[in-house]
């Protein structure tokens, strides 16, 4: 029995608002003609805010969504937090956890690296939990584990809707939720009661039927699908699952699936109501949501009839285990052909290190499967040959997985059990067995999603590649690269040929799970502020600084803008905000500020990066010159090209021009999640009603709108420019504004009204 068994929970915000999504979505079946829907439909359409007045229709209609939870993890949850910060907002408007996951480096074992952790981010943890205790947010504490592994455990339900400042939000579709990750400004629309826009997505089936064989787990079901689809194949779709296989998998296994639906670029991913879902929530404390989603079975599955926009057929029976890699998770291989690739390929045949666990593959049935590998090697006095690590994904897991003998099984193996967070997933890794300075190619294997160049330990020549755990464990006991652990033997003890039997486990403990050490602020059932509560941020701090609220429009047209730089071509939000060394100020705006656009091409110059400063007639980097014209009170702008923005929804991309103080941004065209980040930040997003105009305008050139006062939904907006050399002309612009996000620029941003109706 467990030392500390989980208990039951208090489902009061867990369990789905069922009577009345079913009553939302039936207004919308109304406006639909009672068209049968998909489940991904069902659960999106059922929480459209104002459901009389939106006709989805799939890849055209933007809807707007209220979402029922949100979960950050620390690194984004920091902008994510400092932003719901000037909402003014005593709590937040839906039941929101924050995860210390990301920020705790492998290096020395789980506890040593955890306390090393809590000390050199300390700052970090200790603004997130006053955060947290202040607007009623749960906050789970370093340790305690990564963020999907957690939603899974605690707060999944089937129906709901959620987002989370995460890629792998996904993960909690193996609970039946439709999960998306999205970036902070998404999250502190969902956590300030502003509605929460996508455009409705097309929706890609996946039948599945049949069963997986002994040797198959429900990871190789993604590596292969991943192979299919490849890295685009899903983008602008929700990935849903049905079929008689559904039934089959277990309630983790299919959050394995739903986690790797973003390696295909999946908006989501989702699987119906199943039995095992239904065990799953028992054996988690959550009775009472499996009971209610009982009584809701016929809205938890897609509707007889319903059409999908392409439907893919998986006979769970024909899959093989694969391996996919390196570098992309879509290059993908049946493990039955992988030694041939080794050969072909003439890469070095030597495993350097197997990593199982990450929020992927760290379920119960993901531990007791491959420890009953390393069990099989143990009793033939087989010992690994490459290093071993095991990442638990939760508390939870880890402390019942030690009470029932895999930690044990692990270690005797020579693995070394590694804290509950993401560490050598997300480059956390201080690897000691390979020199640095002298990167050299090698070869990993792990159970993680993604596996991009130098993602794991910062080396490019280390290829990185994905398997299930079961395999990865394997092939730890051979050391080889081209070893197939279903139909080559290694050597035993008394020097016999020894092979491996499939792996087996249960995809839920007997003895129930055990809850562990108690690692998080256990959360209100609902939201509740302690306004006693002071947030830490120091002033002298270079990672955190608190926002201040940007300035409401003048109520004049936009006078005096200065041309700070003319972009040619892709201008992503890795342009306009990089990451790498930069994640350190996610949370600093003005250090963060420092990286503004340093990716851009400036087409006057050709050069990146590089402008003149038009009050000096010197050259520099576009934040130097930025901040000079920020000191003279002198307001700047951009010209871009086309689709500018696109990538990701990170807000600073934003957020950094507004505080550098620029109000408007002219393209040719937008990425849309990054045009809307602008406007929630106040400043005006416009394109050219030519978009030839494009050439007629360089850097330098001076700006006057006439249109901004009495600025109205499709009404055009004229630039006034003058040249260097004297010249004026006039060009037209257009915008996108609604009426609502009118009032945003109006107020200075998004945030300002809220704070604005909230002291109302
Ligand atoms: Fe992301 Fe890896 Fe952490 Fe999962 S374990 S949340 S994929 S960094």
């Amino acid at each position: 029995t467990s030392a500390n068994p989980v208990p039951e929970k208090d489902c009061r915000t867990i369990t789905p608002p069922y009577t009345k999504l079913t009553d939302n979505l039936a207004k919308v079946k109304r406006i639909l003609d009672g068209r049968p829907l998909t489940l991904a439909e069902k659960i999106l359409y059922s929480h459209i805010t104002n459901p009389e007045e939106t006709i989805p229709v799939r890849g055209e209609t933007y809807l707007k969504l209220s979402p029922d939870r949100v979960a950050m993890q620390d690194a984004s949850a920091q902008m994510a937090v400092l932003q719901f910060m000037l909402s003014g907002m005593k709590t937040t408007a839906v039941p929101s956890s924050i995860h210390c996951d990301h920020l705790i480096e492998a290096f020395a074992g789980a506890d040593k690296d955890v306390d090393t952790a809590i000390t050199n981010n300390k700052e970090i943890f200790d603004f997130l939990e006053s955060a947290a205790k202040k607007y009623g947010i749960a906050f789970w504490r370093p340790g305690s584990g990564i963020i999907h592994q957690i939603v899974l455990e605690n707060y999944a339900a089937p129906g709901k809707l959620m987002l989370g400042t995460d890629s792998h939000t996904p993960n909690a579709g193996g609970l039946g939720m439709l999960a998306i990750g999205v970036g902070g400004a998404d999250a502190v629309d969902a956590m300030a009661n502003i509605p929460w826009e996508l455009k409705a997505p097309n929706v890609i089936g996946v039948k599945m039927t049949g069963k997986l064989n002994p040797w198959t787990s429900p990871k190789d079901v993604i590596l292969k699908l991943a192979g299919d689809l490849t890295v685009r194949g899903g983008t602008g779709h929700i990935i849903e699952y049905f079929g008689e296989g559904t039934q089959t998998l277990s309630c983790t296994g299919m959050a394995t699936i739903c986690n790797m639906g973003a390696e295909v670029g999946a908006t989501t991913s989702v699987f119906p109501y199943t039995d095992k879902m239904r065990g799953y929530l028992g054996a988690t404390g959550r009775r009472a949501v499996a009971e209610a989603a009982d009584a809701h079975k016929d809205f938890l599955r897609a509707d007889e009839g319903s059409h999908y926009d392409k439907v893919i057929e998986l006979n769970l029976s024909e899959i093989e285990p694969h391996i996919n890699g390196p570098f992309t998770p879509d290059l993908s291989t049946p493990l039955s052909k992988f030694k041939d690739l080794v050969k072909e390929k003439g890469w070095k045949d030597e495993l350097s290190a197997g990593l199982i666990g990450s929020c992927t593959n760290s379920s119960y049935e993901d531990m007791s499967r491959s420890a009953s590998i390393a069990r099989q090697a143990a009793a033939a006095g087989i010992s690994t040959k490459s290093n071993f690590l095991v990442t638990p994904g939760s508390e939870q897991i880890r402390a019942t997985i030690e009470r029932d003998g895999q930690v044990k099984e692990f270690e005797n193996a020579g693995a070394q059990v590694l804290a509950n967070a993401c560490g050598p997933c997300i480059g956390q890794w201080k690897r000691t067995d390979i020199d640095k300075s002298k990167p050299e190619e090698n070869a990993i294997l792990t159970s993680f999603n993604r596996n991009f160049r130098s993602r794991n330990d910062g080396n490019p020549k280390t290829m990185n590649f994905l398997a299930a755990p079961e395999i990865v464990t394997a092939m730890t006991f051979s050391g080889k690269l081209s070893f197939n652990p279903m139909t080559d033997s290694l050597q035993d003890k008394n020097g016999q040929e020894f092979r491996f039997e499939p792996p087996h486990g249960d995809d839920l403990p007997g003895q129930g799970f055990d809850a562990g050490r108690a690692t998080y602020e256990p959360p209100s059932p609902t939201p509740t502020s302690d306004e006693s509560v002071e947030i830490k941020v120091d002033p002298k701090s270079n990672r955190l600084q608190v926002l201040d609220p940007f300035d409401a429009w003048n109520g004049d047209e936009m006078k005096n803008l200065k041309v700070l730089v003319k972009v040619q071509g892709k201008c992503t939000t890795d342009h306009i905000s990089a990451a790498g060394p930069w994640l350190k100020y996610k949370g600093h705006l003005q250090n963060i500020a420092e990286n503004t656009l340093i990716g851009a091409l400036n087409a006057d110059n050709d050069k990146v990066n590089v402008v003149t400063d038009f009050t000096t007639g010197k050259e520099g980097s576009i934040p130097e010159v930025a901040k000079s014209y920020k000191s003279q009170n002198q307001p700047w702008m951009v010209i871009a090209d086309h689709n500018y923005g696109e990538g990701s929804a990170r807000e600073h991309a934003a957020l950094q021009v507004r505080y550098l103080g620029c109000p408007l941004i002219v393209a040719r065209s937008f990425a849309r999640i990054h045009e809307t980040n602008l406007k929630k930040q106040g400043v005006l997003p416009l394109t050219f009603a030519n978009e030839n105009d494009w050439e007629k305008l360089s850097g330098g050139d001076v700006v006057e709108t006439i249109g901004v006062k009495g600025i109205a939904p499709g009404k055009a907006v004229t630039l006034v420019v003058k040249k260097q050399g004297g010249e004026q002309f006039e060009i037209e612009a257009k915008h996108t504004m609604s009426t609502d996000q009118i009032e945003w620029f109006q107020k200075g941003s998004a945030l300002n009204l809220i704070k604005e109706k909230v002291n109302q």
